[in-house]
């Protein structure tokens, strides 16, 4: 038997009160991040030549902050801690060389929390769903949770059109086989579409998808001309956060499509293992590497191939899938210009594609290897 965790994702229907309670909650989150982000960033620049006494430097606890800031009692205080778990894996995260320095959050940050299930504190009933401090809060449950799903934890967000959420997390366990490989694919991330397979299948996103996106570029160009705080910037800033979630919901939907379908196609997926953030810096692509996706699609790929005793195979990521020829192995430069890969044993296939079959080859060497 294996733990398995699967979220469950609400509509939230808050009271005014409750709304109170909520901004309020979100306030003190990001307060008490920013509070000991601060503390700690002192440390850091004291001690930072020497690591070793840095290492024993305590973190901030938020309990430190409630005598000389009474407000933070009003709060759940598990949302509290878990605004310090957060932060601590951020900077665990920075002092391993993965990534920056943690950053303070503005107003502009999501709004969010998470507080843990302890001794009763959450519970669902009747429409409703029982959350710290806030009582009986008001749901769209538009299905249930299995009985013997445990919960574990939930997030409490608003989107910046003014909807909150709670996303349920749940422990369940589950008998998974291990199936047998017999079907593999490979997928090469490309720019323009999500990815190319080693069938020749281009993952495009949908016409509709794109549409929005343009009616979405529009409408903030629309915003960037009005001026700040007016009443007109208001309302236009409103239509660009609708927009934009439903653009996010369009794109989180395609790519669940896609990995269910791979996953219920193959066995085994192939990808090569990049390092998004530091692509995107490299090449420049500035933003539209995240935007693609992939590391979304990657993250469902692996848990609905888990599911099913399948397998989500990643390969080095400086493997030449694109310098090698998919039908005699030699290798040859490539210009990002070129398209399609010529080799010199008579073999011609679009530069993608031919990735695509390579990194599926080498996945099943690898998994020859377990
Ligand atoms: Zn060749």
């Amino acid at each position: 038997m294996t733990k398995q965790n699967k979220a469950f994702k609400f509509r939230l229907l808050p009271n005014k009160k409750q709304e109170v309670l909520l901004a309020k909650t979100f306030g003190c989150v990001r307060f008490v991040y920013n509070k000991m982000l601060a503390e700690r960033k002192e440390t850091y620049e004291k001690f930072k030549d020497d690591k070793e006494t840095l290492k024993k430097q305590k973190f901030p606890t938020p309990a430190k902050y409630k005598d000389e800031f009474p407000f933070l009692k009003e709060v759940d205080s598990l949302a509290l801690a878990n605004a310090q778990m957060n932060l601590q894996k951020a900077y665990k995260n920075f002092f391993e060389g993965n990534t920056e320095f943690p950053k303070f959050k503005n107003r502009k940050a999501k709004q969010s929390y998470t507080t843990n299930l302890v001794n009763e504190n959450i519970e669902l009933k009747d429409g409703h769903i029982k959350l710290p401090k806030l009582k009986l809060v008001k749901i769209k449950q538009h299905r249930e949770i299995p009985a013997d799903y445990k919960l574990k934890s939930c997030t409490i967000s608003r989107t910046k059109s003014g909807k909150y959420y709670v996303s349920v997390l749940t422990e369940y366990e589950k008998e998974i086989q291990s199936k047998k490989i017999e079907n593999v694919v490979g997928l090469d991330f490309a720019m323009a579409e999500l990815y190319v397979s080693s069938e020749n299948e281009k993952a495009n996103y949908p016409r509709y998808y794109r549409v929005m996106s343009e009616k979405l570029a529009e409408a903030q160009r629309i915003l960037s001309k009005r001026r700040k705080g007016s009443a007109r910037w208001n309302k236009q800033r409103l239509v660009v956060a609708k927009l934009h979630e439903k653009v996010a919901n369009q794109r989180m939907n395609f790519l669940h499509h896609k990995s269910k379908e791979l996953a219920s196609n193959f066995d085994a997926v192939v990808i090569e293992d990049l390092n998004m953030k530091g692509m995107s810096q490299a090449l420049h692509f500035g933003k539209s590497v995240h935007d693609n996706g992939w590391g979304m699609f990657t993250t469902f790929l692996a848990y609905k191939l888990k599911e099913q005793g399948k397998q989500l195979v990643k390969i080095d990521r400086w493997f030449p899938s694109t310098k090698k020829c998919s039908c005699c192995d030699a290798e040859k430069k490539m210009f990002i210009s070129e398209r399609a890969y010529q080799c010199s044993c008579g073999f011609v296939a679009d530069r993608d594609y031919n990735s695509a079959i390579n990194i599926k080859n080498e996945g099943i060497r690898l998994l020859a290897l377990v």
